[in-house]
């Protein structure tokens, strides 16, 4: 019942050859997975109830065989979750994340680094300043720019809504301008702050789901009048619905014009900056205050990976930075930076060595590549949706989104059968395991997503899924082709 074992080894200790052999198999096992990932179903899942019995009990006094306890990982845990990483995932907005990245987060956390100080982690931190200065170049933001990693777009984005706020002199009465295109964890950041929803403004948006700046002009004046004060603007280079992006060039100008924090969520879309398109697509993004990546999306990296950006680090330093007594030997002077003087968390993993690793073996070039080719399999899709008879495209290929459904013409079908018929489409290849698809609502209308990021996914996984729609739809439809 001791604790110790009979070595005099804490109870906590496994000899070096277990945890070697623990260690080779559990490598083997992530490989075997990634080798076989597009053959296993795109998700699996099951109800409480189901995953209740098969796993609820107490924590066990004594320790167990560690090959079992593998084992029902293997087999009763892991596999009952949707595989983002699948090549035919396309349902939110997937992630894929290199060999490099896992292995960096492994060492990361076998190495046992704190990055929240620079006295614990002189290293590591250099290392999130040169990544830092890596994305802020990328995004063309001024040299005194610079960012934190975070665990992922909701606490960057409340990390720079809380710097606008600083910022800003925290006045009473703070309005927030997002597009009704804008991503929720923007809401829940207000939330969080004390800024009620109903000082969160939601702009409508143009055709295109870009926010209408004439729109956002009156809603600032109007704020005004009613002596509330204009805090933020928060853009979208990738919207998660339809991928649009606002029009950022203009909206920095009448943020600059109201004094306004100029913020943009490009927290899934943003890493196309490395393509030529992506470029073009983000003119103005260098103008921003502040922006929200997550590298853990279409980046390629394992959860948990977000990332704060900003076009001032005084500034965002300025907004977190307290030093308790406790952590006076902490204090290093201007040069050294403490990072958690630049977000939410004081002990911190070290996020940046996954990163590094994975550019570095794998060079930056294939990065701009893997995102180009989502891109370019998107507006295939696309391509498909118009030319096919049954489906409809609502949203064209945007950022590696595009909206459909399936609607064949001459059967006028009315919007309620339509959205019936739409969500039976998807629960069938849901459950088929073929592929994982989400939908969303454009406008009030249902609609399918694909959302292609993933550096597996090939042609063949896209039309594959395609023609599984149709091929549902006309089923569902009553057989006979429409
Ligand atoms: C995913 C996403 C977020 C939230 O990021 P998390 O990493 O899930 O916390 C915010 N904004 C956009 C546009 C996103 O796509």
């Amino acid at each position: 019942m001791s604790s110790v074992a009979p070595n005099g080894r804490s109870g906590l200790e496994m000899d070096a050859e277990h945890m070697r052999r623990l260690g080779h198999a559990v490598v083997d096992r992530v490989v075997d997975r990634w080798l076989t990932l597009g053959e296993a179903p795109a998700w699996e899942g099951g109800t409480r109830r189901e995953l209740e019995t098969l796993l609820a009990e107490g924590a066990p006094e004594e320790p167990r065989d560690a090959e079992a306890v593998l084992t029902r990982a293997y087999e009763e845990i892991l596999p009952k979750a949707g595989r983002i990483d699948h090549p035919r995932f396309f349902a939110f907005i997937p992630s894929s994340p290199t060999w490099p990245s896992v292995l960096g987060e492994f060492l990361a956390t076998g190495f046992n680094i704190f990055q929240g100080t620079w006295l614990e982690s002189a290293g590591p931190s250099q290392l999130e300043l040169v990544v830092m200065d890596w994305f802020r170049s990328w995004l063309e933001l001024p040299e005194s720019g610079g960012g934190v990693l975070t665990s992922g777009g909701s606490a960057a984005n409340l990390v720079g809504l809380v710097t606008a706020r600083e910022w800003a002199g925290n006045p009473p009465e703070p309005v927030i301008y997002l597009s009704d295109q804008g991503h929720s964890s923007l809401e829940r950041a207000a939330r969080i702050m004390g800024v009620p929803s109903e000082r969160v403004r939601r702009i409508p948006t143009d055709d295109a789901f870009r926010m209408d700046l004439a729109a956002l002009r009156d809603a600032i004046a109007g704020d005004r009048e009613d002596g509330l004060h204009p805090l933020a603007v928060c853009g979208n280079a990738g919207a998660t619905n339809t991928g649009a992006t606002d029009a950022l060039d203009a909206m920095a100008a009448i943020a600059r014009e109201e004094s306004l924090w100029f913020h943009v969520d490009a927290a899934y879309g943003g890493f196309a900056i490395l393509t030529q398109e992506g470029k073009e697509a983000f003119r103005g993004i260098q103008e921003a205050d502040s922006i929200t990546l997550d590298p853990h999306k279409w980046f390629f990296q394992p959860y948990e990976t977000g990332c704060l950006m900003v076009r001032d680090t005084r500034v965002l330093e300025g907004a977190f930075r307290i030093m308790p007594e406790y952590l006076q030997d902490a204090a290093l002077g201007e040069e050294q930076v403490n990072f958690a003087d630049r977000g939410i968390q004081l002990t911190r993993g070290f996020r940046a060595l996954k990163i590094w690793m994975s550019v570095q073996m794998l060079g930056l070039l294939a990065f701009r590549e893997a995102i180009q080719e989502s891109m370019d399999l998107a507006r295939r899709a696309e391509a498909h949706i118009r030319a096919s008879r049954e489906l409809e495209l609502l949203g064209p290929a945007t950022l590696g989104i595009v909206c459909f459904r399936f609607n064949p013409p001459e059967r006028r079908i009315n919007p309620v059968d339509l959205e019936a018929l739409n969500q039976s489409i998807q629960d069938e290849i849901v459950g088929s395991g073929l592929a994982m698809m989400s939908s969303t609502r454009l406008r009030g209308a249902f609609s399918l997503r694909l959302a292609i990021m993933n550096y597996r996914s090939t042609w063949e996984d896209v039309s594959t899924t395609l023609q599984a729609v149709q091929a549902a739809g006309t089923r569902l439809l009553g057989g006979e082709r429409p």
